[in-house]
């Protein structure tokens, strides 16, 4: 078979089993079996692909078909460019994180020392390690089996970070100049509503924020003056219809400037301020 005929049985198969992606998961499939670009399927569309490649294809196609997410297959996501290994055991970093990570990164300094709260992959604590100099970078969370995954996405970026296995600040000692995080945030009666790849292959400690969604912000800002330097700064991401609750709350503990951003698709993402 050549790259165009099997991506094209590949994207019918998706199409056919309701995958709403079906056009450029197929394609994303085909170049993770093949280690080649969207410009060789374009450009060479008539090449023969390997009887190898062809099932393990096929077999890839099965498992997304079967609503298992695209990186569960192939293993890793991209993040500000970089590559992140990830499975089960931890969310699946997405591209609206990367308005948190460029955020801080206006205002990092080289030096600086980051305490990245539920860190999962480690996506956003190594993205902000990989892009500033000399930073000392410590990540928490409460998932052992997520730390497994952060620590591997550290030595396959060659960078030093220190993991932490904790409920939020419990582990954590010191105090840093920066404070992120993308805690759980979605309201626990939204869970059944979210789309299968992430209601039943996600992990739910890293999506579950409880009855309002709300509990983990209320927990980090209440918490984090003892961890955070004077004139260190919180950044938290947030969903949507988030942002002026969790100002409110970063107001009421004393943060000054607290600052609301929008992702591009204008809609509020991040919440920030800084503490003195
Ligand atoms: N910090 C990680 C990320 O942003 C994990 C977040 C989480 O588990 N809620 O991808």
């Amino acid at each position: 078979m050549t790259y165009a005929e099997i991506y094209r049985s590949g994207r019918e198969a998706l199409e056919a089993a309701g995958i709403g992606e079906a056009e450029l998961d197929a394609r994303l499939l085909l170049e993770a079996v093949c280690h080649t670009s969207r410009n060789d399927l374009l450009v060479h569309g008539d090449r023969e692909i390997t009887e190898e490649q062809e099932k393990q294809y096929q077999g890839w196609i099965a498992l997304r078909a079967s609503h298992i997410p695209l990186q569960h297959i192939t293993g890793v996501q991209e993040f500000m460019g970089l590559e992140f290994l990830v499975n089960e055991d931890v969310l699946i970093p997405r591209q609206d994180t990367e308005i948190l990570v460029e955020e801080v990164l206006r205002e990092l300094t080289d030096g600086s020392s980051i305490l990245d709260l539920c860190t999962g992959s480690g996506c956003i604590l190594l993205s902000l390690l990989r892009f500033s100099n000399d930073c000392v970078g410590v990540g928490s969370d409460i998932s052992e089996k997520a730390l497994t995954i952060a620590r591997k996405n550290a030595d396959r970026l060659g960078l030093h970070a220190k993991f932490l296995c904790g409920d939020l600040f419990e582990r954590v000692e010191g105090k840093y100049d920066f404070i992120v995080s993308n805690p759980p945030y979605i309201a626990s009666g939204e869970i059944d509503g979210l789309m299968e790849e992430v209601r039943l292959h996600e992990p739910l400690s890293a999506l579950d924020g409880h009855e309002d969604g709300l509990f983990f912000y209320r927990r980090i800002i209440k918490e984090c003056g003892d961890y955070l330097k004077r004139g260190g700064s919180l950044y938290l991401e947030i969903g949507w219809d988030q942002g002026n609750a969790v100002k409110a709350m970063m107001e009421g503990a004393g943060f000054h400037e607290v600052r609301v951003t929008k992702d591009y698709a204008e809609l509020d993402r991040v919440v920030s301020g800084v503490w003195f």
